[in-house]
């Protein structure tokens, strides 16, 4: 894998979404995350659309723990429940279609236990964990 900061246009929606909405890093808890991104395609002969779907990787410069989101709950399109088969397999799944999933991929070196490795959680619940470190 090959984190970097997309800077570039290319890179600017999933840059600025992990800048702006996860200003506060889960695992180490620092203002300053740095989030560097990186881009995982999705298995396109998989029907699970957990594999299917492609990721966006980010990596917090200080603990190194990676967080993953689906590409389209980052761009908005999996959100509408109407617009992407993604959007009804979460309804499917019982999720909120309106919410952003983030896993944890990587819980970083600043945790003692692999508690959090692989958890799915919203973005509210992200921060929410941010916040009490
Ligand atoms: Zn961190």
């Amino acid at each position: 894998m090959s984190f970097k900061r997309m800077e570039g246009f290319a890179g600017s929606i999933p840059q600025k979404f992990a800048d702006t909405k996860i200003p506060k890093c889960p695992m180490c808890g620092t203002t300053d995350p740095h989030w560097s991104l990186d881009e995982r395609r999705g298995k396109l002969m998989s029907f699970d659309p957990e594999e299917n779907a492609n990721k966006y990787l980010f990596k917090c410069e200080k603990c190194g723990c990676i967080l993953r989101a689906p590409v389209t709950d980052v761009v908005g399109v999996g959100r509408s429940a109407l617009l992407s088969w993604q959007g009804v397999a979460k309804k499917a799944h019982g999720k909120q279609v309106k919410a952003i999933y983030i896993t944890v991929e990587e819980v970083g070196n600043m945790q003692t236990t692999d508690l959090y490795k692989e958890k799915e959680m919203t973005l509210e619940e992200l921060n929410a964990l941010a916040e009490r470190i």
